[in-house]
């Protein structure tokens, strides 16, 4: 017997808290993990781990607005297509990106979430940029691209 998906809701914003927002899913979450050079000079650090989900199933409740929310169009990404990434203008915080020709589908950085711990990382891509001292991600199932996976 199936049961009817139970819908979770999440929340996050940037450091400063100008930015908050909420998450509203039925769907199971899992964590992308990248490796890849774009994902390292975005977030600043090594890898990005992030979760992608229906733009339907994200929305602000505080800023989002164009005083406090910035956006870079970068254009020439790995894969070819688009990307707008979306930051705190005030405390500089990755906060999600999105294409510039779909707005149907949202990468959230899950460094925003409040309570990151309950998601676990489901993929791991572009391992062969993966910084040499760090170890490959252990989750139960994960699947992973030695380049860009899904
Ligand atoms: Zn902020
Ligand atoms: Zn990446």
């Amino acid at each position: 017997m199936s049961s009817p998906p139970s819908t979770k809701t999440y929340t996050g914003g940037c450091l400063c808290k100008a930015n908050r927002y909420e998450i509203t899913t039925s769907s199971p979450l899992g964590i992308r993990v990248c490796h890849c050079l774009d994902c390292q000079k975005a977030t600043g650090s090594a890898f990005m781990a992030n979760i992608v989900l229906p733009q339907s199933e994200f929305r602000f409740t505080q800023g989002g607005t164009e005083d406090v929310l910035g956006s870079y169009t970068c254009s020439e990404t790995l894969s070819g297509n688009e990307v707008i990434r979306r930051f705190c203008t005030k405390c500089g915080s990755p906060m999600y990106a999105g294409g510039a020709m779909s707005t149907e589908m949202v990468v959230i950085m899950t460094g925003t979430l409040d309570e990151p711990t309950e998601l676990q990382p489901a993929t791991e891509q572009f391992i062969k940029d993966r910084r040499s001292w760090l170890d490959e991600v252990k989750t139960e199932g994960i699947v992973r691209f030695n380049a860009m996976g899904v």
